[in-house]
């Protein structure tokens, strides 16, 4: 294509997980929630559909009050997004220009490197240790370096970094540094009081996981108001529309729904664990709502293709200087048995 710029030209573009359309598929590759959302979400926007008449509020405000008070940071800290990819696009379009560079973690989530590409910016991939803390190396200077990622708990390994790693990183570093906290609540700590303590820290959260609302697009980041500030006037005027503030409104007001679904998840997850590890797979102990196992002796190709053809998707993931993989995000209980019994027939 002629007219398009060079690197987008270039660019493979991210490829997201599949989601079949046809046919009945047991879903376990893109960590969506099992379970349906609150009651209270649907009941919202079918009384925000009546209104769509009107344009929605640019700010969200609505969500900004009731986000605020369930994190307990005052609503000028945050800014919402259309999912939290966009989120992500907003603040590598504010951040960073053609020629910067951006930092991540490898193993990690890919999308981070097709932001950069797409800016026209470099990405450097920086290996977790093997006990997947971070090396110095991350927090290493660079004139051209101007944001960091950093998926806490880490896709597709389900592992954190402490708070006090990040804090040293965010005092090393020139530059912000984003906490992608997409899985949080299904962890053991998070890291929004540290945004208070150092203005390089940004936390981004996503309803897709956890609130179990996917389809409906909405996500949020948490940093100093001098940067949401900035941030207000990159992003897209109406990036959220009335339907999905009027349900993450209701979401992130209803921590009960939220509190018993993590507990289910949570409780399967450890099941979910324990089995692989019988089924002789290395498995890590995981804070999100998936699972990532490596087999020391077998294939896992196969395997993803096995539970495909018996239609159980998973994700099978191979990246550099890493052992290829499968992960397997948390489903219902009957979801996961099904699943573990085909792997137990196949390994
Ligand atoms: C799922 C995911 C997101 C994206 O969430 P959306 O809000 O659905 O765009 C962001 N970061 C990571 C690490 C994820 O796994």
């Amino acid at each position: 294509m002629t007219f398009v710029r060079d690197n987008i030209s270039r660019l493979a573009g991210y490829v997201p997980g599949e989601q079949p359309q046809g046919g009945k598929f047991i879903k376990l590759n893109t960590n969506e929630n099992p379970y349906p959302p609150s009651v209270k979400v649907v009941e919202a926007i079918q009384v925000a559909a009546e209104k769509l008449v009107r344009y929605p509020d640019p700010v969200s405000t609505a969500f900004r009050l009731a986000a605020g008070e369930a994190l307990d940071v005052d609503p000028d800290w945050i800014v919402s997004g259309n999912g939290s990819d966009d989120i992500l696009t907003i603040l590598t379009r504010s951040f960073v220009g053609q020629g910067d560079l951006i930092r991540l973690p490898n193993p990690s989530y890919i999308l981070y490197r097709t932001l950069a590409e797409i800016q026209g910016a470099d990405y450097q991939e920086v290996d977790f240790h093997d006990d997947w803390s971070l090396p110095e190396s991350f927090s290493a200077n660079d004139n051209r370096l101007k944001l960091v990622f950093l998926p806490n708990p880490n896709s597709p390994t389900g592992t954190v970094v402490s708070q006090t790693e990040i804090l040293e990183l965010a005092d090393r570093l020139p530059c912000p540094i984003l906490i992608d906290e997409a899985y949080v609540d299904f962890a053991e700590f998070n890291c929004i009081d540290l945004v208070k303590k150092n203005e390089k820290i940004m936390v981004s959260r996503t309803l897709s996981k956890s609130y179990g609302l996917a389809g409906l697009r909405f996500g949020f980041l948490v940093a100093q108001p001098t940067i949401i500030e900035q941030l207000l006037k990159v992003k897209d005027s109406y990036n959220c529309d009335a339907l999905s503030i009027a349900g993450a409104t209701a979401a992130i007001s209803d921590q009960q729904w939220l509190q018993g679904n993590v507990a289910k998840i949570k409780a399967t997850r450890q099941t979910l664990q324990e089995k692989l590890t019988q089924l002789g797979f290395d498995v890590i102990p995981s804070q999100a709502n998936f699972v990532w196992c490596t087999h020391p002796t077998s294939e896992v190709k196969p395997i993803y293709e096995y539970l495909k053809e018996n239609r159980i998707l998973v994700r099978y993931m191979s990246y550099p200087n890493w052992k290829e993989g499968l992960r397997i995000s948390v489903g219902t209980d009957d979801q996961i048995n099904a699943c573990l019994s085909l792997i137990q027939s196949k390994v």
